[in-house]
């Protein structure tokens, strides 16, 4: 049976952690909360000092928010903290500062989600929850061949029914923490020990070698900020136009002439750039307005437009660059924000 052999493992080599062999539902979540983002290690001392400065849910519920804030400094994301007083109050007030001792009570408090309330569940009460973390998700997808991605509903779904099917023999309290600690110590995120692992003959990663393939998150679009400064440049008449490259987002479209930048620059930066007067070198210019548009959100982009309205005497001077008047310039392609701009004007 798989379980009974992570939970052999687990028997030998488990670290002596202080929310180990515990059951007092008040210390386990704090050293749950705290785990969240922050490593072991780091987090023992800060658990002995504010179990020391909080030893009960009432000293926590009757501290100040600051007071609180006072003893997590340093460990990060201070909204853990918060919510923990406020829930703290919640106990107090709404459970006699007894801690709930059912899941969906557990999950209704603040800062409190599913792996936490089934972590709580399990270690305090021994009620039968898989508390599945990112180590439970890498163990079993590595054991099982899973290549559900472990961060959409649907994988999380699979992962969450399997490690309950892989509980239904053992104690929660058990089981949980032995397939926590061996995918925090054995079958680690990076370099994982299967030279000295119990279950390598039955695990398909190992089998096949595809540990490092193993677990399958879906990857984060990382949106990028694009600062576009158009210049609306015209004469009486006409004004100007550039054609994009095939390159880059509005492929061989038209558009102003544009500035772009990585970060915002004010206008009086902006006319005072090396982009700005190389630009205009020796022309005279008037500048006549600065219209800055709503963010333009791509896929994967976010477009901060601004446009600046310049009047000069004779456009002709620019000569690398197309002039239009309003009719000619149905003719071309023009992006929608650019559209949308001399549609207003
Ligand atoms: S054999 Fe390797 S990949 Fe498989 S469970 Fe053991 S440590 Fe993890």
């Amino acid at each position: 049976m798989l379980n009974s052999e992570i939970i052999n493992w687990y028997e030998s080599n488990k670290r002596d952690l202080p929310w180990r062999n515990i059951t007092n539902p008040y210390n386990i979540w704090i050293s749950e909360i705290m785990l969240q983002q922050t490593q072991v290690a780091t987090v023992i001392d800060y658990y002995h000092r504010f179990m020391s400065n909080f030893p009960t849910i009432n000293d926590l519920a009757s501290a100040t928010e600051q007071e609180v804030l006072n003893h997590w400094q340093g460990l990060g994301y201070y909204s853990r903290a918060r919510s923990l007083h406020q829930a703290a109050r919640t106990i107090v007030s709404d459970y006699d500062g007894v801690f709930p001792s059912s899941f969906d009570e557990i999950l209704k408090l603040k800062g409190i989600g599913v792996y936490t309330a089934s972590a709580i569940s399990a270690f305090a009460f021994n009620l039968p929850k898989a508390a599945v973390d990112g180590n439970v998700y890498r163990v079993l997808a590595r054991i099982f061949g899973i290549y559900e991605l472990t961060n959409s509903s649907q994988g999380k779904k699979v992962f969450q029914t399997l490690a309950n099917e892989l509980m239904d023999n053992a104690a929660p309290y058990i089981y949980n923490q032995a397939i926590i600690e061996f995918g925090a110590l054995c079958c680690t995120s990076k370099n994982p020990k299967c030279e000295d692992c119990p279950i390598q003959a039955q695990c398909f990663a190992y089998i096949n070698g595809e540990q490092s393939s193993l677990p399958v998150k879906k990857k984060k679009i990382k949106i990028r900020d694009r600062y576009f400064y158009y210049l609306y440049i015209h004469d009486e008449e006409r004004f100007l136009l550039q054609q994009r490259s095939d390159d880059d987002i509005w492929r061989k479209m038209f558009e102003f002439p544009l500035i772009e930048a990585d970060n915002k620059i004010d206008l009086v930066d902006l006319i005072d750039s090396e982009a700005w007067c190389s630009f205009f070198d020796d022309v005279t210019i008037h500048v006549k307005d600065h219209l800055v548009s709503k963010v333009h959100k791509l896929s994967h982009q976010n477009l901060h437009i601004e446009f600046i309205e310049v009047k000069v005497d004779d456009i002709s001077i620019f000569s690398s660059l197309i002039s239009v008047d309003r009719e000619s310039s149905l003719d071309y392609p023009l992006p929608k924000p650019i559209e949308l701009y001399l549609a207003r004007r």
